[in-house]
């Protein structure tokens, strides 16, 4: 049987290091259970900090300690993006960027294309979760999802790369998958389950 209350951080306050009120208050809604209260990087009053890092890690790693010394609670950060190891792991960290200052993801789809030509099609996305402890601890957990690259994009549902990526086993990309559903595979909710299931141990 699952606990309904998790020693480690119960009855204290968890900021989560986005400003995405959306995401927020998802994460709120997941671990309400275990008596933790989210509170989002905004209502602390907390700046992002530059990503400098060089891996995934190394960019949640910093946006949650830089939450926690700020704030002095608990902190949990997360970085994900598309990685395509047949052009050298790009996008990569730099994932948002590719897409421009206007976001227009079909930029970012038509560089991959260009770069990839012939080369293997197969991608994955990530998701590193980041918490940080008052006392400094750091604990990093990993999601990924296989799958393969198609242009030209299909489907309007997602964001993101979701249009040009098929997940491995399927024959359609997350731009055409139901929302919920892609949430049951994803990168995101893979490193999700297994914050929650430190959560629960710990
Ligand atoms: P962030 O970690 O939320 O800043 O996301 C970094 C970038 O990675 C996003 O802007 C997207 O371009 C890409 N990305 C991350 N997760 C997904 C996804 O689930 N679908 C599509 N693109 C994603």
């Amino acid at each position: 049987m699952q606990k309904t209350s998790a020693s480690l951080l119960s009855g204290q306050k968890l900021v989560i290091a986005s400003h995405n009120s959306g995401k927020v208050a998802e994460i709120a809604e997941m671990i309400a259970p275990l008596h933790i209260h989210a509170i989002s990087a905004s209502d602390a009053n907390v700046i992002e900090p530059e990503e400098t890092g060089i891996t995934f890690e190394e960019n949640a790693i910093l946006k949650a300690k830089h939450c926690m010394n700020v704030t002095g609670l608990a902190s949990l950060a997360d970085d994900s993006g598309l990685v395509v190891p047949a052009i050298g792991g790009a996008p990569g960290i730099y994932s948002a960027r590719w897409a421009g200052p206007n976001k227009n993801f079909d930029v970012a789809f038509d560089r991959i294309r260009n770069e990839l030509g012939s080369k293997p099609a197969n991608a994955y996305f990530i998701c590193v979760l980041a918490l940080c402890l008052p006392d400094g601890t750091t604990k990093t957990f990993e999601g990924r999802i296989n799958g393969t690259l198609v242009f030209p994009p299909r489907g309007v549902n997602g964001f993101g790369y979701d249009p040009i990526f098929i997940p491995e086993g399927h024959k359609v990309t997350f731009g055409e998958f139901d929302p919920n559903e892609k949430n049951k595979i994803s990168h995101r909710s893979r490193a999700f389950a297994k914050f929650m299931n430190f959560l629960h141990k710990h």
